[in-house]
């Protein structure tokens, strides 16, 4: 019996202007006021972070962004520091997400000093981890996860990591449609676990949350809860839409 609270945090890439941002926020916050026993989150992009916040501001809905920098200030010009989107508002940071790996160079060295930054302010890390197509097809799943999160936690101590999100995003079913079945997510999640409890120790394990994350829609977010080792999702396309988005939330 899972005793994690279940986070549904929504990643709403570079889509959105402030307005329209402003807007959505607006309609969840009323849509998920009676939720309960579940953790929200939403990431805008980082020039409606400010007024989103206002909006989500003594809500169910708590605002993350969707990346940041591992300095706290400096020539860094278009960087954002984890102190910045604190001052936002922020309480989440994502961090290594697989868009990020593949189109901008983040790398399992970035992705650690980012973990860091946002630990050292107060950040909630939601760590993205994933294998590409090619990897399953090639049966190296549990290697490249290995390697992802042994060198993205590189360094740390359980007492760092306590707040801790994992999110396992299979880079095949990102804004694909292609889900993982619930047993392929499953399987992997427990591998993440039992990883964690060897690195770290089996406290930090049972309380980590594992977010599952790779076309995430309100007809199989039920399905992926069932699973013993699935503490929430993370959310792409279907978070841009708040009707869509409250009924991830309400799952149960
Ligand atoms: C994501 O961007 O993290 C994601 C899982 O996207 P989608 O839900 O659209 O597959």
């Amino acid at each position: 019996m899972r005793n994690r609270t279940p986070l549904i945090a929504g990643n709403w890439k570079m889509y959105k202007i402030t307005p329209e941002a402003v807007d959505t926020a607006r309609q969840l916050v009323k849509l998920v006021a009676d939720c309960s026993n579940v953790d929200i989150m939403i990431a805008p992009v980082f020039t409606a972070l400010d007024p989103v916040s206002g909006v989500v501001r003594g809500s169910r809905v708590a605002l993350g962004a969707q990346n940041l920098h591992w300095e706290k200030e400096g020539a860094y010009t278009g960087e954002i520091s984890a102190d910045m989107l604190v001052s936002a508002g922020c309480q989440y940071v994502i961090i290594g997400h697989s868009e990020r790996r593949q189109y901008f160079g983040e790398t399992d060295e970035t992705v650690n000093q980012k973990i860091r930054a946002a630990i050292d302010a107060g950040l909630i890390p939601v760590f993205c981890v994933g294998e590409s197509e090619a990897d399953r097809e090639a049966g190296q799943t549990f290697s490249v996860l290995d390697k992802q999160v042994k060198m993205g936690l590189d360094k740390y101590f359980a007492k760092d990591l306590g707040t801790l999100v994992i999110a396992y995003e299979p880079v095949w079913a990102i804004g694909t449609g292609k889900t993982a079945t619930k047993e392929q997510a499953q399987e992997v999640h427990a591998y993440i676990r039992s990883l964690i409890d060897q690195l770290f120790d089996q406290a930090l394990a049972q309380s980590l949350r594992i977010l599952y994350g790779g076309s995430v829609k309100p007809d199989n977010i039920a399905a992926l809860m069932e699973m013993p080792d699935i503490d929430g999702a993370l959310v792409g396309g279907a978070s841009l839409d708040a009707g869509s988005f409250s009924k991830i939330v309400k799952f149960k």
